[in-house]
């Protein structure tokens, strides 16, 4: 255990949006030093390794550090989030993040940047392309890993793929030279969802589509979750909606009835109760062009085993063939269930306190950070 050579106020791990949201305000509120470690060679976190065709699910306008503004200040006027507020692709959330560290965070002096490194644990963290190792001195530690997002493109499936099976990310669909004998999309949260909506916007028929769906998700509709005064009635009724619901509920299922009946919820198909609800956005658009694919959702529970020519679930299998591509999108986004406290000493783990709002409320936790003293 070597001495300590780099020493600040603050040890941040990971410059994902939570990071960076974190390091943005005490920047602005503090006259803190830092220093930020990732295991990615640029800021941004998962977006690192996202899929060419995503997008924020949220409007712009709640994404991104608290000093800068990533949204556009428009609504999209093409596609299936017409008239709702831009959406920044993958490469524009990069390319965000890229500005907002190279021209706020290091020119301020006060923050030492270190990707491509990996934190080992007690200050310590090791560089991933030289080796070489580094110790830090911090007056505090903050894990802004602890969501522990999960995407296609990194993360294991839990089930067997036998040899001969065309399997891949979400991420490799843009590469298909050649239209295969069918789609089989594996998963139904928001990646799921994004593959079936890119495929069929690119012209491929509902019936090349089956999609493998363990549990029926309920959806927010995204109108209901737009900044702008004009979307008010939507934004503040879904509010209001939604404790009316849960104050008149007798029920659980009385509660999830009510508050479809007012508009917060939406589902692909009303025939099928979900039993699931990841905060998954949709618009109406979206959500109609999905409906074209009812017939070929696969209720069997979760895959077991893909083979050449069939697909175990846990309640039965359906056919396939090494003609058809499989479509992993059963990356968990955020995988982390467990709540722990937030301000522990010196360590500070940033987890959600708005619903659904991730980096608002890293943000409001380092503003804590900076303003109360305990
Ligand atoms: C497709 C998709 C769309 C989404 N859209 C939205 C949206 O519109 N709005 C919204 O609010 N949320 C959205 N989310 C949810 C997501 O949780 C947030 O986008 C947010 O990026 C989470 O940020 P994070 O910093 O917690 O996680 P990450 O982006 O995963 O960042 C964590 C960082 O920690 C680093 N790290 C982990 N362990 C170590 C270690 N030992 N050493 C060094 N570095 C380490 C990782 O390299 C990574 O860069 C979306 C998620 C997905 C997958």
């Amino acid at each position: 255990m070597g001495e300590p050579d780099l020493t600040a106020d603050y040890l941040i791990v990971g410059s994902g949006a939570v990071g960076m949201a974190f390091a943005d305000v005490l920047l602005t509120e503090t006259d803190a030093t830092m220093i930020i470690v990732d295991r990615y060679q640029k800021p941004g976190g998962h977006w690192n390794v996202a899929y060419p065709f995503v997008t924020l699910h949220q409007p712009s306008a709640y994404y991104g550090v608290s000093s800068r503004e990533l949204s556009k200040g428009r609504k999209d006027e093409v596609g299936l989030n017409k008239g709702l507020g831009d959406l920044a692709s993958g490469d524009e959330v990069m390319a965000y993040y890229d500005t907002v560290m190279r021209h706020q965070f290091l020119p301020s002096g006060r923050v030492q940047y270190f990707p491509m490194s990996d934190y080992k644990g007690e200050g310590r963290f090791v560089s991933m392309a030289s080796g070489k190792e580094r110790r830090v001195s911090a007056k505090k530690y903050v894990d802004a890993t602890f969501l522990k997002t999960t995407v296609p493109s990194t993360h294991t499936p839990n089930f067997k793929i036998e040899d001969d099976v065309r399997f891949m990310p979400l991420n490799d669909l843009p590469r298909v030279e050649r239209a295969p004998a069918g789609y089989v999309i594996v998963g139904a949260g928001k990646t799921g969802i994004d593959a079936c909506l890119w495929l069929l916007e690119n012209g491929v028929e509902p019936d090349m589509i089956q999609w493998i769906m363990p549990r029926d998700a309920w959806l927010l509709d995204r109108a209901n979750t737009q900044s702008t005064e004009e979307f008010f009635e939507n934004a503040m009724g879904a509010q209001a909606g939604q404790m009316e619901a849960i104050a008149q509920a007798e029920s659980i299922e009385d509660m999830f009835d009510r508050l479809e009946a007012c508009g917060y919820f939406v589902r692909i198909d009303t025939d099928v109760r979900p039993s699931m609800f990841h905060g998954a956005t949709i618009s109406t658009l979206e959500l109609e062009l999905l409906r074209r694919l009812k017939p070929n959702i696969v209720r069997m529970g979760r895959v077991q085993r893909i083979e050449p020519d069939r697909i175990v679930l846990d309640d039965g299998e359906i056919p396939t063939s090494p003609d058809h591509i499989h479509v992993d999108c059963s990356a968990r986004a955020i995988s982390n269930d467990e709540i722990k406290p937030i301000f522990d000493g010196d360590t500070i783990t940033p987890q959600m306190v708005r619903s659904y709002q991730p980096v608002f409320s890293a943000a409001f936790i380092a503003h804590v950070e900076a303003a109360y003293s305990d």
